[in-house]
This record gives structure tokens, C-alpha cells and sequence, in this order.
């Protein structure tokens, strides 16, 4: 079974005393009521050490937004995967639309990020999702293919549970705007075909697929609820303990849900 992930990207967001503050007070909620879910969070590269020292020991992961493929070198401005693994870092966000659209991504550069994470140990959260303009054209499956096929081709994983698939439709981000539980879901259970195509049935059973985009307390219920759904990547609500915990509390319900 899928264990549901619910993780905070925090972009380019916070102080580090903010940050601190944040990461401690999930960590304080999550030791008064554990869930049986993993929850992680994304901050900004330059504070990756303040999530290991607030987190190290707790049930909280952490990782990076972003990573180069090469292990060190003439990169100025980028970060390797073992300068993450160095923090500490269990995962990292990889393609991202805001890396696609404003900073040039393509499927071929996530592709090579995926395959350095996984030869490294981090569990990539490989991102997709269709823009406005693609969705009411019609062209959301084929998109979805597209960047499915071009981003995960060729992975090497022994643990399906190393991979994580984050279905982000570009116009829900940020924007208010959430996908319908049921869009959710049939985008999802799209992506998970492909996965199958990619990888075979059964590896691709036990790949989980998040749902990002205006995620909150008042939609995770439903969103988690679907069976293709394993959970959220959230940004602007998770900046905050009282945003954020009620989502947490969501998936737990949801992985009770299912297991029971
Ligand atoms: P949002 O961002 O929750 O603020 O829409 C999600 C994301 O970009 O990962």
C-alpha cells in the first residue's frame, strides 16, 4: 500500500528565524499526535540546515526544490546531490513548473536530475501538470504523457516507494484556483498508466502521485480521498502551522481511511 506524503514547498519564502519557528512547530504537532503518513518539507537551499537541525530525529523529512545532476564542478549557482545529502536531505522537488516556465526546464535536464537523485538516495518528487490554455484545448493527457515519459524514462528504482510523481496543473497554482476532486483523479489515474507503460504494472502501483495546487484545509479531505491520490504538495498553505497541521491531520484520516 502507498504511504500518503503531504509536503510543504516553501519556494522563496521565509527568514531563517521564521523558517525555524515554522518547522518546530509542526515538529511539536506531530509529537503530540503521530500520523501514519510522511510529511516533508521544501525550504529554500540556503536554509536546508536550519530543517536538519529542527528536524533531525523527529518524523519530519526534509529536502531541496531543485539540484543539478552532476556530483561537483563548474556550476555556479546550483547546488549537487551530495552537497543535499550532506544537509541531510531524504528527497528533492525536480521540475517544478515554476523551474520549467521561468527558469528553462526541460524533460531531458529533469530527466538526468531523477536519475543522479535516485543514484544518490534522494526520492525525486518529479513534477507535471498541464497549463490553463492546455487543459481547455484538450491537451492535458498528451501533455501529461509527454512529461511523464520525458522526465521518468529510463529510472532505475528497486523501491517504487523511491519515486514520487507530483501532478501540479500549472493554472491551479497559486491562483485559488483547485482542481475538482474528480479532475484530480482522473489526471492521476492518467499519470498512473503511463507509469505502468514506463515501469510495469506493479512498480507503478507503488509510485506515489501527489496532487499540488491551492491545496488547503477546506479541499485536502476531498482531494486525499480519491484512490489515486497519495497525497499533496502544498505551497502557500504550508507556510503556515495553522494552514498546514489541519492537511497533515487530512491525510491521516485518508491513510485511516484506506486501511481500514
Ligand atoms: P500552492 O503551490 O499550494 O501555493 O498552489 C503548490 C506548488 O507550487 O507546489
Amino acid at each position: 500500500m502507498r504511504r500518503i506524503l503531504v509536503a510543504g514547498n516553501i519556494k522563496m519564502n521565509l527568514s531563517r528565524s521564521e523558517l525555524n519557528q515554522l518547522l518546530s512547530s509542526i515538529r511539536n504537532e506531530l509529537e503530540t499526535q503521530a500520523e501514519p503518513i510522511d510529511v516533508a518539507y521544501f525550504p529554500a537551499a540556503p536554509m536546508l540546515d536550519v530543517a536538519q537541525s529542527v528536524l533531525t530525529g523527529s518524523d519530519v523529512l526534509w529536502g531541496a526544490q531543485n539540484m543539478h545532476w552532476e556530483e561537483g564542478g563548474a556550476f555556479t549557482g546550483e547546488c549537487s546531490p551530495l552537497m543535499l545529502r550532506e544537509l541531510g536531505c531524504q528527497q528533492v522537488i525536480l521540475g517544478h513548473s515554476e523551474r520549467r516556465a521561468l527558469f528553462g526546464e526541460t524533460d531531458e535536464m529533469i530527466n538526468r536530475k531523477a536519475a543522479s537523485a535516485l543514484a544518490h538516495d534522494l526520492i525525486p518528487v518529479v513534477c507535471v501538470g498541464e497549463t490553463e490554455a492546455e487543459r481547455e484545448s484538450g491537451a492535458t493527457e498528451v501533455v501529461l504523457t509527454r512529461q511523464v515519459v520525458g522526465s521518468l524514462a529510463n529510472l532505475q528504482f528497486s523501491d517504487p516507494s523511491r519515486l514520487v510523481v507530483a501532478y501540479e496543473p500549472v493554472w491551479a497554482i497559486g491562483t485559488g484556483k483547485t482542481a475538482s476532486p474528480e479532475q484530480a483523479q482522473e489526471a492521476h489515474s492518467h499519470v498512473r498508466s503511463e507509469l505502468s507503460n514506463l515501469f510495469g504494472t506493479h512498480a507503478a502501483s507503488g509510485i506515489r502521485i501527489l496532487y499540488g495546487g491551492s491545496v488547503k484545509a477546506g479541499n485536502a479531505a476531498d482531494i486525499f480521498s480519491k484512490p489515486d491520490v497519495d497525497g499533496g504538495l502544498v505551497g502557500g498553505a504550508s507556510l503556515k502551522p495553522e494552514q498546514f497541521v489541519p492537511i497533515i491531520r487530512a491525510g491521516g484520516d485518508a491513510a485511516r481511511q484506506a486501511g481500514s
